[in-house]
């Protein structure tokens, strides 16, 4: 497929984390956080590691005690001494100001830091933890989110403009008004920042929320009003296919208006599930809209009764999954190879069509078919495969395909004869 490119993609100002850049037409970023105790630094580690592996750019854990700030130098080391350079992200809430103050060697390992400013403190103390925070960025040279959230918006400034709503001769609807205050908690905490002395270009925005259209309707309006890096992701989205289909939605929608520089999918891991699903998908949703390649991609038919067996799907889910444990190799030694197409199609119906518009397909016997299996490669046929062992013999192909096309010493594709 070729990368389309989102015209309108809305101009912000490029905020850099480490090697990585977070708006300023830099590519989307995919990020993602950890579900571990930070205070388990090996765990972290680890956790990190796959993180990292499956394709997050950059990974937020949580500093949330004096045991997890402590922690945080022991986790950069133990990355770095494997060879993972991801920027470690801190998310603090409540006590940032102490333990950035009295942990100064977790202010200098963590990338970035993310500041809640619902979460900073009340009353007075609040301006003052907040500038803590802020002074303490801007003496590590780290960039800061202003994260807000919608389950911890500034209680404060929502009563103030509730009461002035009240006021008007025709007042907006609480909703509404909580939109806005979602809005104005970050572009008050940004300008506060600012006037602090931390650089324009030191400070990401985020606005979540928990619903779609209210995510829609709050980044189109932040978006139209600043142009801070924006990270986009819509909090809180649950489990399993609801989760993916709503952070789709509303990610998807702004995305395809220009709206978003970084993206985090909320999911709600199953018990014991894997964690770097939540990357696999942020990554799929830009792959998918053609926003940014990862990953070679299967396309893959639905089935029907035309195919009885599992054999397709199974051969589909085997080869999805192979690429996805080659690509840590691959990346690194076939540049191009994430742009690549796959299609596993379950008969005759389909099947040629759509493996001829990928760059390597196969067509699997649908019942009362055949027992063969052709392969396509660039649009033509070129070899048939039969009998017992065709997922690692299509393997093979895809193999030879990668080295020949996106190795440093390319092989005429179509070299091998018909096996069939
Ligand atoms: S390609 Fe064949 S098996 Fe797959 S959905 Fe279409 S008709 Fe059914």
């Amino acid at each position: 497929m070729t990368a389309y490119s989102i015209s309108n993609r809305r101009p912000s100002v490029g905020v850099r984390v480490g090697a990585i850049t977070i708006g300023g037409n830099h590519p989307v970023v995919v990020q993602s956080m950890t579900n571990t105790d930070t205070a388990d630094a090996a765990g972290t580690a680890k956790q990190v590691q796959q993180l990292a592996a499956a394709g997050s750019e950059l990974v937020r854990i949580t500093v949330n005690t004096e045991e997890a700030a402590a922690a945080v130098p022991r986790i950069r080391d133990m990355l770095d001494a494997v060879g993972c350079r991801v920027p470690l992200i801190g998310d603090f809430h409540y006590n940032g100001h102490q333990l950035l103050t009295k942990y100064p060697a977790c202010a200098e390992a963590l990338g970035k830091y993310r500041i809640n400013p619902g979460n900073v403190g009340f009353g007075r103390k609040r301006d003052s933890q907040f500038a803590t925070m802020i002074e303490a960025a801007i003496r590590y040279g780290k960039p800061v989110r202003i994260g807000v959230n919608w389950g911890s918006l500034d209680p404060a400034l929502v009563v103030t403009m509730m009461d002035e709503n009240a006021k008007l001769p025709n007042p907006r609807s609480a909703a509404e008004v909580t939109r806005e205050a979602l809005i104005q908690s970050a572009l008050i905490s940004a300008a506060k920042a600012e006037e602090i002395g931390l650089a324009r270009d030191r400070i990401v925005l985020s606005c979540k929320v928990s619903g779609v259209q209210d995510l829609i309707a709050v980044y189109a309006e932040l978006a139209s009003r600043c142009d801070y890096a924006l990270h986009l992701g819509l909090t809180e989205a649950g489990m399993g296919s609801k989760g993916i289909v709503a952070s789709t939605a509303s990610m998807g929608i702004l995305l395809q208006q220009g709206i978003g520089d970084t993206v985090r999918v909320s999911l709600t891991p199953e018990p014991n599930g894997d964690r770097t699903k939540e990357v696999v998908v942020a990554q799929e949703i830009l792959q998918t809209m053609g926003i940014r390649s990862f990953t070679p991609l299967v396309t893959a038919c639905p089935g029907c009764g035309r195919t009885t067996s599992t054999v397709f799907q199974e051969l589909a889910e085997d080869i999805q999954a192979y690429v996805r444990t080659q690509m840590p190799i691959w990346r690194e030694t076939y540049p191009g190879v994430e742009d690549m197409t796959l299609a596993v199609m379950g008969c005759v119906v389909n099947g040629p069509g759509e493996s001829k518009h990928a760059n390597i397909g196969i067509s699997l016997p649908g019942t009362g078919e055949a027992p063969s299996a052709p392969v396509f490669v660039d649009g033509e046929k070129y070899t048939t495969l039969r009998g017992e062992h065709i997922a690692e013999e299509f393997k093979a192909l895809l193999n030879d395909y990668v080295v020949s096309h996106y190795g440093s010493a390319r092989t005429p594709a179509g070299t091998t004869s018909d096996a069939g």
